[in-house]
């Protein structure tokens, strides 16, 4: 079994709007791949790193620049996007699982292989070393960076850090470092737990807002994206039952019921912080709420 420590860098389009979107929406395109193997799960045996030449955006987004420090020209060497992949698997070998730190690459990849017609699952099995970090070593289950990973395990760091090469060298080390190889038979349980908690109640607050009105009825506190899929839910209409509460009733169509809370709490310095919270629909719930909006709480919001 080969192990494939994965870091790749993609360019962005120059606004949402010119984002393609001929089979899925195609967020970033890969221009880096960078591995590094293992084939013993302990040391470290070979490295791959490729220049890939974008289809779609070649002109390179700013805010991605300015992080890879990458420009335009560093995109007009290299090969295509078809290619580097075929090279990338034809060096994984045969039987591999690949190892990224983060799920954005796996999302990534999967929309450049669907945009250039190839088997959009066609790709190993991918495991996020970020997950094993925060579920089994650190247990708090928050997100880490890298970087945060590379600095609890005394690692130096001398080498420039979104580079695809170093940063797969990075996650390499760090994943050596917390015996990955031992935590990866255990890899579906912990996402199936990690989805499982989340399933069942999930929060997010937002700090620094400037009024509460603001906190209580902006787009972004009161848009509800389901806690498992992130998809759009469908809600009712949001129900003041408190001045700094609201409430409704939000559904994802695969993950089921959800009631959704916003508290709006006042902060020290003059600013406001708004949580919003789903937690498994109960019937005693639904019940307060409909009887909450038979009872037309005045909620001046427009937005539903
Ligand atoms: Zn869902």
């Amino acid at each position: 079994m080969n192990y494939i420590f994965l870091d790749m860098e993609w360019n962005q389009p120059n606004g949402k709007a010119n984002t393609v979107m001929s089979t899925v929406p195609l967020h970033g395109e890969i221009i880096r791949i960078g591995a590094v193997k293992s084939a013993d799960g302990t040391t470290l045996s070979d490295k791959f790193y490729s220049c890939v030449i974008p289809r779609y955006y070649k002109k390179m987004n700013y805010a991605v620049g300015r992080v890879t420090g990458l420009g335009t020209a560093a995109m007009t060497y290299g090969v295509k996007f078809t290619l580097a992949y075929e090279q990338f698997l034809e060096w994984c070998g045969d039987d591999c699982i690949i190892l990224t730190w983060g799920g954005e690459d796996e999302k990534i990849l999967e929309a450049n292989l669907a945009v250039h017609g190839m088997d959009m699952k066609a790709h190993p099995k991918f495991c996020d070393l970020q997950i094993i970090f925060a579920r089994r070593i650190l247990c708090d289950g928050r997100q880490h960076s890298l970087q945060s990973a590379v600095e609890h395990y005394g690692i130096e760091m001398n080498l420039r850090a979104h580079d695809a090469l170093n940063d797969a060298y990075y996650a390499a080390c760090v994943g050596l470092k917390m015996g990955f190889a031992d935590y990866l038979t255990q890899y579906d349980d912990m996402i199936a737990e990690a989805e499982r908690i989340r399933s069942e109640k999930y929060f997010r607050t937002y700090q620094n807002i400037r009024s509460a009105s603001e906190a209580m009825y902006g787009r972004r506190i009161r848009t509800c994206r389901c806690p498992v899929c992130r998809r759009l839910m469908k809600t009712g209409k949001w129900i003041r039952t408190a001045q700094n509460i609201a409430i409704n009733c939000a559904e994802c169509s695969e993950h089921g019921e959800y009631s959704a809370r916003i508290k709006v709490t006042p902060c020290p310095d003059g600013s406001f912080s708004a949580t919003r919270r789903f937690v498994r629909l109960t019937a005693e719930f639904r019940e307060s709420y409909e009887k909450a909006l038979a009872e037309n709480v005045s909620d001046i919001s427009s937005e539903n």
